[in-house]
C-alpha cells in the first residue's frame, strides 16, 4: 500500500473502509438504540447521550460525504427540506437572502411564505446571470446566496465560483443545493461555497426508498453550529435505517451516475433532433445557456437529469407522457427507475416552469430501451 491519497469512487465504495471493532463486519450495524450508558462519575465518555443529535448509525454516510464534498463536517436530516430551511433558520429575521428565480419549488414556496412572514427578506433572480446577482445583492444586508446548480427543472447552471466572489466581497455566505450534480460532477465547497446541501433522496441515496437530506460545511464556525443546534432542537434527525440504507446508497453512487450522465447525454442528442421536440434542456448540449460553465465546473458528465419541451404545448406533453411504458409517470428523481414528470401541473400557477415541459430523470435501465418507448411515445 503506498501513501496515494484514495479516490473519491474507492473512499464510496468501502464507505471509507471501516470493519466493525467488536466483530469484524464490513457493514456498519444498525443502532437503534435512543439513549446511551451514562458513567457512575455524570460524564459520557464514549460521547454519545441521545439519539437526537450523537446516533452512531449516521457516522458511516456523514462521513463519507464529509470526505466527498471535501468539507469538515456533515449532519443528515430527515429530508431536503429540512436541511435547506435549517441554513435559512440559521439567519436572523431582517436579513436579507438571493435565491434563484427557478429553483427547486417547495423550498422557493417556502422562502416566499414561511420564511418571508418569519421575517427574512428575499430576493429570487436569475442566478445565472452574474450581474443581476451583483445587483441584487446588499452589501452589510445580504446574508446569504442561495444556488441551485443544475437547477430544477431547467437545469440553468450557477457559475459557483463566480458567486461565492460576490458572496464574500459583500460579506455573505454562499450555499449551494448540489442535488443534481452530486460530489461525483461538482464540488462546491472547493469553488468558493461554505455549505453544500443535498436532498439525499435522490442520487445519494439512489434507489426511491429513502427521504433524507445533508449539508456538509466547509468549516465547523457560528453559522454552523447555530444549523446543528436548529437540528438538535427542532429534531430533523434521519432514522437510523434510512441513515444505514444511505450508506449503502453512496457505495454505488460514482458508477449509477456516470451511467445515468452516459444515457442522459446520449438521450439529450437524440431527442435534440426528433422533430415533435421544440426544445432540450441539458447542461451537456452545446446550445444551453450554462453549457461553457457547467464545462469547467461539471467533471465528468452533465448529470442525469433533463427536460424537453414537447410541440404541440401542454396537452401534447401530457399525452406523451400518458404514453410510455418503461419511463414511470412519477416525481422525484436520481433513483435506479427513469422517472417522467409534467412539472407545471405540479407545481401549480405560480410556477415558472412552461406548460410544455416534461422533466426525465434518467436511470439504469438499457439507453436504447428509454429511447424506443421515449421516441414512440413522442411520435
Ligand atoms: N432540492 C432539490 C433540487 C430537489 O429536487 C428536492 C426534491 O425534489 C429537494 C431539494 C427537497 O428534498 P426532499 O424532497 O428530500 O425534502
Amino acid at each position: 500500500m503506498t501513501d496515494r491519497a484514495l479516490t473519491p469512487e474507492t473512499l464510496a465504495a468501502q464507505a471509507l473502509g471501516h470493519v466493525d471493532g467488536p466483530t469484524g463486519a464490513l457493514i456498519p450495524p444498525i443502532h437503534p438504540s435512543t439513549t446511551f450508558e451514562r458513567d457512575a462519575d455524570t460524564g459520557y465518555s464514549r460521547g454519545r447521550v441521545y439519539a437526537r443529535a450523537d446516533n452512531p448509525t449516521f457516522d458511516a454516510a456523514a462521513e463519507t460525504l464529509t470526505q466527498l464534498e471535501g468539507g469538515e463536517a456533515t449532519l443528515l436530516f430527515s429530508s431536503g427540506m429540512a436541511a435547506a430551511t435549517a441554513v435559512f433558520l440559521a439567519l436572523n429575521p431582517g436579513d436579507h437572502v438571493v435565491a434563484p428565480r427557478v429553483m427547486y419549488w417547495a423550498l422557493r414556496g417556502w422562502l416566499l411564505d414561511f420564511a418571508s412572514r418569519w421575517g427574512l427578506r428575499v430576493d429570487l433572480v436569475d442566478t445565472s446571470d452574474l450581474d443581476a446577482v451583483a445587483a441584487a445583492v446588499r452589501p452589510g444586508q445580504t446574508r446569504l446566496i442561495w444556488l441551485e446548480t443544475p437547477a430544477n427543472p431547467t437545469w440553468e447552471v450557477a457559475d459557483i465560483a463566480a458567486v461565492a466572489g460576490i458572496a464574500h466581497a459583500a460579506g455573505a455566505r454562499l450555499a449551494v443545493d448540489s442535488t443534481v450534480a452530486t460530489p461525483v460532477l461538482t464540488r462546491p465547497l472547493e469553488l468558493g461555497a461554505d455549505i453544500v446541501m443535498h436532498s439525499a433522496t435522490k442520487y445519494l441515496n439512489g434507489h426511491s426508498d429513502v427521504v433524507a437530506g445533508t449539508l456538509t460545511t466547509a468549516r465547523r464556525d457560528e453559522v454552523w453550529s447555530r444549523i446543528e443546534t436548529i437540528q438538535r432542537q427542532n429534531g430533523a434527525i434521519l432514522g437510523p435505517f434510512e441513515a444505514w440504507l444511505l450508506q449503502r446508497g453512496l457505495r454505488t453512487l460514482f458508477p449509477r451516475l456516470r451511467w445515468q450522465c452516459h444515457s442522459a447525454s446520449l438521450l439529450a442528442d437524440r431527442l435534440a433532433a426528433h422533430p415533435r421536440v421544440a426544445a432540450v434542456l441539458y447542461p451537456g448540449l452545446p446550445g444551453h445557456p450554462g453549457h461553457d460553465v457547467a464545462r469547467r465546473q461539471m467533471q465528468g458528465g452533465f448529470g442525469g437529469m433533463l427536460s424537453i419541451r414537447v410541440a404541440g404545448g401542454r396537452e401534447a406533453a401530457i399525452a406523451t407522457a400518458a404514453r410510455v411504458r418503461i419511463w414511470t409517470r412519477a416525481t422525484s428523481l436520481g433513483g435506479v427507475e427513469s422517472l417522467i414528470e409534467h412539472r407545471a401541473s405540479i407545481e401549480g400557477p405560480t410556477s415558472p416552469v412552461p406548460d410544455d415541459l416534461l422533466r426525465l430523470s434518467v436511470g439504469l435501465e438499457s439507453t436504447e430501451d428509454l429511447w424506443a418507448d421515449l421516441s414512440a411515445a413522442l411520435d
